[in-house]
């Protein structure tokens, strides 16, 4: 075991240093694949902290669509190397930072997404493992009241939720259609487009058992896709976000001058489609909405997923029927 920075070899100066291991757990898979290239290292590198990083003691953690898409291969023209411990959503505790660290110390509680372009040269040790190393300008501190495995359900989904509708222009007094408003991200725009952007009309789509939810989380009009084609009733709305892969449809029921943001699949213009970037300053902006409770996190009852859980639960987010985050706590 090495023991991290400033210890004095005097007791009576001696700050009080964090203990880091040079080994950890983590989930690696060498080899891109179904769940089960997923194995438990228990010796695995503690990542090194460069001089902009921090280093952060995983307490909670959550999976995302794109974790699985990556380990299945699909961005290997633009993904970091094998072995890959997977994970871009983290919740934690700083436990070492880089010599150029500005603001946060050790002991911060923090919460971020650790790549700043999930398909570009992502991490290669990733949030599901014991340690991650991250940027200091991707994290913010964690939202006071809410615990790790809350915070650890937020960064890459409540950032694409807040970028897509960014860049699609909703504002205050527009009306928005969510496609997709029980998943991870679909469940986050809701609140946003309507608590932080101020939509006058928020309208989601979801099946029958999960239309009550919909309307918890805000939404004014709960589409059942299993009864209702959206594309074909009356309503056209000025901004449309498509969560699901449905770009084709959405942009029947735009209105003129209207934006359609679609996060997966093919769209043909007025639509268009963006990858989300990381940024800590976006979770900052959103605290004091997670802190007042105006926007909630919305765990999936299935978890939190013990640690020793991992491959249960990609199994499980790759069901496509997630409601909410699949939340891996603790670690
Ligand atoms: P989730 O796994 O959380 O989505 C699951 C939800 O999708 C379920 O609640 C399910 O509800 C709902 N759903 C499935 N089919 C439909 C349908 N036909 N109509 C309405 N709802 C449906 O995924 P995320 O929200 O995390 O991500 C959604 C997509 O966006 C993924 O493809 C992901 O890769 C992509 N994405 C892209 C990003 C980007 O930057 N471009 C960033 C983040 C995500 P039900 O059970 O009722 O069907």
């Amino acid at each position: 075991r090495c023991v991290a920075a400033s210890a004095s070899s005097s007791p009576a100066t001696a700050a009080v240093a964090t203990e880091v291991p040079g080994v950890m757990k983590a989930w690696v898979y060498d080899a891109y694949g179904d769940a089960s290239v997923l194995k438990l290292d228990e010796a695995a590198a503690v990542p090194a902290v460069a001089e902009d990083q921090v280093l952060v003691k995983v307490v909670a953690a959550a999976l995302n669509p794109v974790d699985a898409k990556r380990r299945a291969g699909k961005f290997q023209a633009t993904d970091s190397p094998l072995p890959t411990v997977p994970g871009y959503d983290v919740a934690g505790v700083v436990v070492k930072v880089g010599s150029q660290v500005k603001k946060l110390k050790e002991g911060d509680e923090v919460y971020g997404m650790i790549s700043e372009k999930p398909l570009e040269g992502p991490k290669q040790s990733g949030s599901l493992a014991e340690y991650t190393a991250v940027e200091e300008k991707l994290l913010a501190l964690k939202p006071k009241d809410l615990d790790f495995a809350q915070a650890a359900s937020l960064p890459l989904a409540v950032q694409t939720a807040n970028e897509g509708l960014e860049r699609a222009g909703l504002s205050s007094g527009k009306s928005v259609l969510v496609l997709g408003g029980a998943g991870g991200v679909g469940s986050l725009a809701i609140q946003i487009a309507k608590h932080v952007y101020g939509a006058s009309k928020v309208a989601a789509t979801a099946s029958t058992k999960k239309i009550e939810l919909l309307k918890s989380l805000g939404a004014d009009v709960a589409i059942d896709y299993t009864k209702d084609n959206f594309e074909e009733l009356p309503d056209k709305y000025d901004v449309v976000l498509d969560a699901v892969g449905q770009g084709d449809k959405a942009v029947k029921v735009v209105t003129e001058g209207g934006s359609v943001v679609v996060l997966t699949g093919a769209v043909s213009p007025p639509g268009f489609r963006f990858v989300v970037t990381s940024n800590g300053a976006v979770l900052e902006k959103l605290n004091p909405y997670l802190e007042s409770g105006k926007v909630k996190p919305l765990i999936d009852p299935e978890g939190p997923f013990a640690f020793s859980q991992v491959v249960e639960a990609f199994s499980y987010l790759e069901t496509g029927r997630a409601t909410g985050k699949v939340v891996i706590s603790p670690i």
